[in-house]
């Protein structure tokens, strides 16, 4: 894939970058490396003051950032300068949080027979982190800010089609403080993933992308014997039952499916209706999904922008014909734009079956499956019968339901009457196929964390819990 920027709107190639060669490679892992060094012997207060630095820059300059991103990828440009200030708000969590999420924890030293026993979590070095472009900012904040405030540092392959929003967190980084280095832009291509992560000099490596990607990192790192976090594709059911508020569900389900284009890891994909509120459902949600405006993602009356690249549109659209030419309905959209820019209308099919494409793939676009069933077991049947298990949604007002829905979804978060969101306060990750390890919240810290064990016996002299936060 060539790194560029091609403007989804468009269609027309506006900047294009050389990849490194092998020796910039090289020297960019080294300067990273060499940024440990120093960042590792650095307070956390130190790094806390740079991480809020770089919240001020966010801010600041959010509009620029944000009508970059909406150039590259498409997302519209209202939603592009709210992803910029969660960024900002994201490193001023774990600017305010490290010093408690890092501190010695005690733990019982006579069980241990020791005199002291304590957690000292430290930094374990440089991190890879390959990244999607749906949210070009986003997904490498949450990566970002805890791994510089654990004292690690980063090294980014970003997606082929975002080199610029790449470059420009960088650059962020930089001028609010942190050592040259510590936070470095790979203008690469993903064949360069396996030598990165050869190389001893990188420690672990995350990734936020396709189930493929994951298979080949996953591969690799094993070889390696290095530690991964693996954020993959979902295909989220939401479940509507009897006794939920309809209306307001189905309007929540046109966000939950449509926001970012319909182009995000954790949007609700499949919408498994009881069959009591299943024409009531079906009606409102697909009239709601036909209003949505559909257009030039800088116009703020936009609700959906272009899809990411053609070869996205061309895979959304194949996977609705398969289904519409074999036999399921197609109540709204469906319809491939004329004229310029890779645009894709909402779209709703339903009486899916399991030989349909769109029964167990993930559809990474404004496209929603609609499913029919008649009890609680049969939606429970429906929502885990997939290889996927990012997020899920169910709508119910009552209460011992709610209670079950958040037991039986075989998913990594349950979002009852609302829509799966991701909040710098609580874990984020999946289970079976859409990966494993957690971001955000202090268990997406630790993932990079060496969790070192520190016994103290007889005679010993100083070290002691509580103090210490590196
Ligand atoms: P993708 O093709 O896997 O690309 C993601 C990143 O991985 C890019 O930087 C890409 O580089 C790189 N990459 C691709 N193949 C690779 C390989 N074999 N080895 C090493 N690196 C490789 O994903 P996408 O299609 O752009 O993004 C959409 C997918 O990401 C969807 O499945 C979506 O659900 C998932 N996603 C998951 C989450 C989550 O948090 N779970 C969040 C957002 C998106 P190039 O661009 O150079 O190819």
């Amino acid at each position: 894939m060539p790194i560029a920027t091609t403007n989804p709107a468009t269609g027309q190639v506006l900047k294009t970058y050389e990849a490194m060669s092998t020796e910039q490679l090289d020297a960019a892992i080294e300067r990273t490396d060499l940024a440990y060094q120093q960042l590792r012997t650095t307070t956390v207060d130190q790094r806390a003051r740079w991480m809020n630095a770089a919240a001020d820059l966010l801010d600041a300059e959010r509009d620029e950032i944000a009508r970059i991103m909406t150039t590259e990828m498409g997302k519209t440009y209202v939603a592009a300068q709210a992803e910029v200030t969660k960024c900002a708000t994201a490193a001023r969590f774990y600017a305010d949080r490290a010093p408690a999420f890092l501190a010695d924890e005690p733990a019982d030293a006579a069980a241990v027979k020791a005199t002291r026993a304590f957690i000292r979590y430290q930094p374990i070095g440089v991190v890879l982190a390959v990244m999607p472009w749906n949210f070009p900012l986003w997904q490498v904040m949450r990566f970002a800010a805890p791994a510089l405030m654990a004292g690690n540092t980063g090294l980014l392959k970003h997606a082929s089609n975002v080199p610029q929003t790449a470059l420009l967190l960088e650059d962020v980084f930089r001028r609010a403080g942190f050592p040259e280095g510590a936070f470095t832009a790979l203008l690469v291509g993903s064949e360069a993933v396996e030598r990165i992560l050869g190389d001893p000099r990188v420690r672990a490596a995350t990734l936020t992308g396709s189930e493929p990607a994951g298979r080949s990192i996953a591969q690799i790192a094993g070889r390696e014997l290095k530690k991964t976090v693996l954020e993959l594709g979902g295909s989220d059911p939401f479940v509507v039952m009897p006794s939920a508020d309809v209306d307001r569900a189905a309007e929540v389900a046109t966000t939950a499916r449509c926001q970012n284009n319909g182009q995000s890891c954790i949007a609700a994909k499949r919408f498994i209706v009881h069959t009591d509120v299943f024409d009531a459902f079906a009606e409102k949600f697909a009239a709601n999904m036909a209003a949505l405006r559909v257009g030039d993602p800088m116009d703020p009356n936009t609700d959906v922008g272009p899809l990411a690249s053609e070869r996205g549109r061309d895979e959304v659209h194949a996977q609705v014909r398969d289904a519409a030419d074999n036999g399921a309905s197609v109540l709204c959209g469906g319809e491939l734009p004329t004229g310029d820019g890779w645009f894709y209308p909402p779209t709703v099919v339903t009486d899916l079956t399991p030989q349909m494409r769109m029964w167990s793939e993930e559809v990474f676009g404004p496209v929603a499956g609609l499913f029919r069933v008649s009890s609680y077991e049969e939606a429970i049947e429906v929502a885990n019968g997939t290889s996927f298990g990012l997020g899920s949604n169910a709508w119910t007002r009552d209460p011992a339901e709610q209670e079950r829905f958040a037991t039986d979804l075989d998913a990594g978060n349950v979002f009852i009457n609302g829509m799966t969101t991701s909040y710098p306060e609580l874990p984020f990750g999946g289970v079976k196929n859409s990966g494993y390890g957690r971001e955000l919240s202090e268990l997406g810290m630790r993932e990079f964390c060496n969790t070192k064990t520190v016994w103290v016996g007889e005679g010993a002299a100083s070290a002691g819990a509580g103090a210490h936060a590196e």
